[in-house]
C-alpha cells in the first residue's frame, strides 16, 4: 500500500527523520492559511500516490498566501497521470544547496533490506542511475544484525562521500531504517534528501510503500485505496497479480491458475498475468478480469481456464458467450479469447462455446490444447 507523501512524513517526524516544516490542506483557504502561519516563502504540493509530480506539474511555489492561495486552487483541480489530487502540502520553502537520493527497500533477489544511496538526487534520478549504475551506492542489511552503522560508512567512504555530511546521511539512513522495519515497508524514499546551505539535510520528499500483507499489525497507519489495476481488482473481489508476458489469464482457484502459468511457460510463453476470479467467476468475475487484462497493450492473447467444482461448466459457458459478445460489440475485445472448460458438465460447456462460435473466441476440447492455441497466437504475426 502506497502512502501519500504528507502521510509518510508523519512517519518520519514520528522516527526523527528531519522534514519541512507544514501541514496538508485540502481546501485553497487552508492552504493559504498555513502560507500566512508559515511567514515564508512555501513550496505547495499535490498529494497523489503516483511519484514524479515535479515533472508533472504538481510542485509549485508561493511567496506570498495570496500566492498559496491560486497556486493550491490550481493543484486541487490538476490530475496528475489522471489521478485526482487529495490535497496539497503546504511547506516552507528549503534553501537548496544540493539534491540527494536515499532509500531502503525490500530487494527479493538478496532476501533482505537494501540501503540506496545516490550522492546526485532530485528528480532526474531514474536517468542518472540507469546511465550511471556505479554512482548508485548498494549496502546490503542482514535484518538478523539490523542496521550496521560501520558498513554504511565503509560503503560511503568507498563512493567518496566524506566529511561532516556522511554522518548526517548516516543517521539518517539508521532512522529510515528503523521506521522502514517497523511499518513492514517495501520502499522507503527520500529522493530528494537535501543538504542546506546551513549544513542541515532534510527529507523534501518522502515515499513510503507499506507490505499489504501486514497492514493487519498495523493498525497506527491510514489505509489507501489505490488506483492501479491490482487495487481496483481487490475492490472487485479478485485475486491479481501483473505481471510482464503477453498471455493474460483468467482462471478459477490459485492452484489452477499457477498450473496455467506453469504450462504456459514450458510451452514458450509468458503470462501477463495471475488472475483468479475463485467463485466471483458466477457474479461478474469474467467481465470485471477480462476488462482489466485488456488495460495492458502487452497482452496479445487471454487464455480462460475453468474448472467446474461448484460452478457448472454450461453455466460459464452461457457466461463467457454473452461477455465477449459485450465486449466485441463494444470494440473492447482486441485480442482473441481462448476458453477451455472442464469438470462439472464440462461436455455441456464444451458443446455450448463450440456450437455459439463468435469472432474472437476459439473453445479448447483441454487443457494442452488451450495452452498450444494460446502460444501460437501471442507468436502469431
Ligand atoms: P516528485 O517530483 O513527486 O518526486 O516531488 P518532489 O517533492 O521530489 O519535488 C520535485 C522537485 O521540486 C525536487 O527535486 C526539488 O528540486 C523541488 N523542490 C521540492 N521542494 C522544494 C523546496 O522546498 N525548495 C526548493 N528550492 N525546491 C524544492
Ligand atoms: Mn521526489
Amino acid at each position: 500500500m502506497k502512502l501519500y507523501e504528507h502521510q509518510a512524513k508523519d512517519l518520519f517526524r514520528r522516527f526523527h527523520v528531519p522534514v519541512p516544516e507544514g501541514r496538508f490542506c485540502v481546501s485553497a483557504e487552508e492552504a493559504t492559511q498555513e502560507a500566512a502561519r508559515l511567514k515564508r516563502p512555501c513550496v505547495v504540493k499535490t498529494q497523489v500516490l503516483s511519484g514524479g509530480r515535479g515533472k508533472a506539474g504538481g510542485v509549485g511555489f508561493a511567496s506570498t498566501p495570496e500566492e498559496a492561495r491560486q497556486v493550491a486552487e490550481e493543484l486541487l483541480v490538476r490530475r496528475i497521470r489522471g489521478e485526482e489530487s487529495k490535497g496539497v502540502l503546504v511547506e516552507e520553502r528549503l534553501e537548496i544547496a544540493s539534491e540527494h537520493y536515499l532509500s531502503v527497500v525490500a530487494d527479493p533477489d538478496a532476501r533482505s533490506p537494501v540501503i540506496l544511496f545516490c550522492r546526485r538526487g532530485g528528480m532526474d534520478i531514474e536517468q542518472l542511475v540507469g546511465a550511471h549504475p556505479e554512482e548508485l551506492v548498494r549496502i546490503p542489511l542482514d535484518p538478523r544484525y539490523g542496521f550496521w552503522t560501520h558498513r554504511m560508512r565503509s560503503a560511503l567512504a568507498d563512493a567518496g562521500v566524506a566529511g561532516a555530511w556522511r554522518e548526517g546521511v548516516i543517521s539518517i539512513a539508521h532512522r529510515l531504517y528503523d521506521l522502514f522495519w517497523f511499518v513492514d515497508a517495501e520502499v522507503a524514499e527520500i529522493n530528494p534528501l537535501v543538504l542546506l546551505h546551513d549544513g542541515r539535510l532534510i527529507a523534501a520528499d518522502g515515499k513510503l510503500s507499506t507490505d499489504s500483507s501486514a497492514l493487519f499489525r498495523h493498525p497506527e497507519l491510514p489505509r489507501n485505496e489505490g488506483t492501479g489495476r491490482e487495487d481496483r481488482a481487490k475492490k472487485y473481489g479478485l485475486a491479481f497479480v501483473e505481471l510482464e508476458g503477453e498471455v493474460g489469464i483468467l482462471s478459477n482457484g490459485a492452484g489452477l491458475t499457477m498450473a496455467t502459468m506453469d504450462q504456459l511457460a514450458l510451452a514458450g510463453a509468458r503470462p501477463g498475468n495471475f488472475l483468479d476470479c475463485g467463485a466471483r467467476i458466477v457474479e461478474n468475475g469474467v467481465a470485471d478480469g477480462l476488462r482489466l487484462i485488456l488495460e495492458d497493450p502487452r497482452i496479445r492473447v487471454i487464455l480462460v481456464n475453468i474448472f467446474g467444482g461448484g460452478v457448472r461448466c454450461d453455466v460459464i459457458a452461457e457466461k463467457i458467450l454473452a461477455v465477449v459478445s459485450a465486449l466485441g460489440e463494444e470494440g473492447a475485445l482486441r485480442v482473441p479469447v481462448v476458453a477451455c472448460l472442464q469438470g462439472r458438465n464440462g461436455e455441456e460447456g464444451r458443446a455450448i462455446l463450440r456450437e455459439n462460435p463468435l469472432p474472437n473466441l476459439q473453445p479448447a476440447e483441454s487443457m494442452a490444447a488451450a495452452v498450444r492455441m494460446a502460444v501460437d497466437l501471442a507468436a502469431g504475426p
